[in-house]
């Protein structure tokens, strides 16, 4: 191997994200320390993945098939939505195993400074499944984020003409959460949507 196939190693690391130039030639390194146990395994897996991946015609998930293992699995309620800007949210909710219905994985957020318009993520393709007779209930799950809730609100607007219920996520104090350490912001949220004890 030659300086110039390490260093382009490093490069591509780099371009990961949170992987600046240091992390990227550590990782290097370790990769290179273990050609058969690591490095060989970890470049098949990747090319693997690469060459299986596709996203899911209906939710916009990345899984190896289309319709995905979520909108596959009869046993989920497809009656509730979860809308979600990236399908790490989605990873995150699965994870959880805080919701049993399906998903919709926009693809982003609207975004003034970013040049993101409604046609640029899968607000279109939601508004369709929204208007299927099975679909009941649409959950707002953006980001709490100046671009999330924008896109909340847009689709909120755009779902009106239809029958259907629309709710949000809650915010607040989380689990665990200390009043004193809480911003302006979230405790504002939390007197707002208080609840009845
Ligand atoms: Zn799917």
């Amino acid at each position: 191997m030659s300086q110039s196939e390490i260093d382009n190693l490093i490069e591509l690391l780099a371009r990961l994200p949170g992987i600046g130039p240091r992390s990227a030639r550590r990782l290097a390194l370790s990769l290179l320390k273990k050609p058969d146990s690591l490095m060989r395994p970890l470049a098949k897996s990747i090319i693997d993945t690469a060459d299986s991946i596709v996203k899911c015609n209906e939710c916009g998930n990345l899984d190896t098939k289309s319709p995905c293992n979520i909108c596959d699995d009869q046993k989920r309620d497809i009656s509730v939505i979860v809308v979600i800007e990236e399908v790490a949210d989605l990873w995150a909710l699965e994870r959880a195993a805080v919701h049993k219905g399906l998903y919709h994985v926009l693809g982003g957020s609207l975004s003034a400074i970013d040049g993101v318009s409604p046609e640029n993520i899968g607000i279109a393709s939601l508004i369709e499944r929204a208007k299927k007779e099975e679909t009941k209930e649409i959950i707002l799950a953006m980001n709490a984020t100046i671009d999330g809730q924008t896109t909340a609100y847009y689709i909120t607007d755009q779902l009106s003409s239809i029958d259907i219920k629309v709710s949000r996520l809650a915010r607040g104090v989380p689990v665990g959460g200390e009043l004193d350490y809480m911003d302006d912001g979230t405790l504002l949220e939390a007197i707002e949507s208080r609840q009845p004890f």
